[in-house]
């Protein structure tokens, strides 16, 4: 048994999604359970929404509406049911459903944690019933299921809920009798129940999750996570053309990879397979026969021509802070303050590098530092410098002497400061702050350096 999982942008309208039934059939004989996301941007519709619906009292769902109702139009499915229903009425029936909880926000202008979860499952309900509706239609036996119909329960954790331990045994209890009877479930990804029957959400790319989930609880032989891209590339292929996949990545090393701004899996994703070493493949639903990246218990290092860099990554707009002691030097318990007053502000920081008296930190731009800096400033001269990027490398650290000297030779050539740098305790990564300007061109020179000039690619 596999999984294959299916994001937005695959499932975003009936031309992808007839694409993605062609891909599911090809392998149909590998037993696949199918997870997917919303189609297309419709979680942000979603959640715009009810924006306007609580700001300004608005029940508009016409993008969410004609997105689906076009799908289920093109893909011809009118004589198709779901749950003995006509799939088209169902479709009606969840927007009806939509739009009245909806109106109930712009009626009470308010919108609780636990209602948003419920508001934005309805792009996963919609999408699995539509796309198990064309897949039966094209041949294949399959059917639409909303995850807590086949065991994801999570805790009460509206937003970010957390599956609880008896998912792990009654996720395979369900799953496993319908693949056995020759079932192709279709299950909506990112979403589950509390135990009191409420809809959760698992955080926001969360389907990725759901799939690792289901391949660890069921021991698939494998999980497919289809993008447009031939797996994990060694940079972002908007900025450096010739960005090319790695073949293999530990489980750690893609942790590390999707933190530092790779757009890979969620962070999250990889915990289940992690116990139970359940391979993860990303791969191209554009080149089938592309191999893509398998990660696993396998290191990058094993990859031709990824000796000892993996891959560089820029996570732009982030905030630096030098805070320099006002105090004598030696003066203990320094640290202890600044970090408990960015802890009172619940303000996360990303990057440290410090000295005797003075610590320098990356926090993302979103915050607002106001209140922070009038608190530090009682101990500490504060500076604030927004507009930064943090490079990181991932590679390989018994090489790391070799990675910092030939990365500070390349900025130094083109003329880019580096402001502060930190390799942490995390084996694999080393990270440093440019301008965020600047950091295109580090990304392509370092590329350069560490990868060649490679043949491009047509
Ligand atoms: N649809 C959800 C989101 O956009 C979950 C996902 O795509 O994985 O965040
Ligand atoms: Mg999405």
């Amino acid at each position: 048994m596999i999984v294959m999982k299916f994001g937005g942008s695959s499932v975003a309208d009936a031309a992808r999604l007839r694409h993605i039934g062609g891909i599911v059939q090809a392998y149909s004989d590998k037993k696949p359970a199918v997870v997917l996301s919303a189609m297309g941007d419709t979680t942000d519709h979603l959640l715009e929404a009810a924006d306007a619906a609580l700001q300004n009292g608005k029940t508009e769902i016409e993008r969410v509406e004609k997105l689906h109702l076009a799908a289920v139009k093109n893909l011809k499915l009118r004589g198709e049911l779901h749950c003995k229903m006509p799939i088209h009425e169902e479709i009606k029936k969840l927007l009806d459903e939509l739009s009245r909880l909806l109106s109930g926000i712009a009626l009470i202008r308010e919108l609780t944690p636990r209602t948003k979860d419920y508001l934005v499952s309805f792009g996963e309900r919609l999408s699995v019933r539509i796309a198990a509706a064309y897949f039966r239609s094209i041949g294949i036996n399959a059917r639409g299921f909303d995850a807590w119909e086949l065991g994801f329960v999570s805790n009460s954790d509206f937003g970010h809920a957390e599956l609880i331990e008896k998912s792990w045994k009654m996720i395979p209890e369900k799953i496993m009798p319908l693949i056995k009877t020759g079932v192709l479930p279709v299950i909506t990804g990112f979403i589950a129940q509390d135990e009191r029957g409420n809809i959760t959400t698992l955080g926001r790319g969360g389907s990725d999750l759901s799939a690792t989930m289901i391949a660890a609880a069921c021991k698939a032989d494998e999980v497919q996570v289809w993008k447009d891209v031939d797996g994990i590339l060694t940079a972002d292929p908007r900025i450096v053309k010739n960005a090319r996949p790695v073949q293999n990545v530990s489980y750690e090393e893609a942790s590390e990879l999707a933190y530092f701004g790779a757009q890979v899996l969620h962070p999250r994703a990889m915990l289940p397979c992690m116990k139970t070493g359940t391979p993860v493949l990303v791969k191209n639903s554009y080149t089938l026969e592309a191999p893509g990246t398998r990660i696993g218990s396998e290191s990058f290092t094993t990859t031709k021509n990824c000796a000892y860099v993996c891959a560089i990554t820029a996570r732009p707009g982030v905030t630096l802070v030098d805070i320099v002691s006002t105090r004598m030097l030696g003066q203990f318990g320094f640290l202890a303050e600044i970090f408990s007053a960015f802890a009172r502000k619940s303000i996360s920081v990303d990057m440290v590098a410090t000295s005797e008296v003075s610590v320098s930190l990356t926090l993302d731009t979103a915050y607002d530092l106001g209140e922070l800096k009038k608190e530090l400033s009682k101990i500490a001269s504060v500076e604030i410098k927004k507009g930064k990027a943090i490079i990181s490398i991932i590679g390989d650290v018994r090489r790391s002497s070799e990675i910092l000297a030939r990365t500070f030779k390349i900025c130094q050539l083109i003329g880019v400061p580096v402001q502060m740098i930190s390799q942490g305790a995390s084996k694999v990564n080393i990270s440093f702050i440019v301008d965020d300007i600047e950091a295109e061109e580090v990304i392509k020179s370092l590329h350069i350096e560490f990868f060649g000039k490679l043949e491009r690619l047509s």
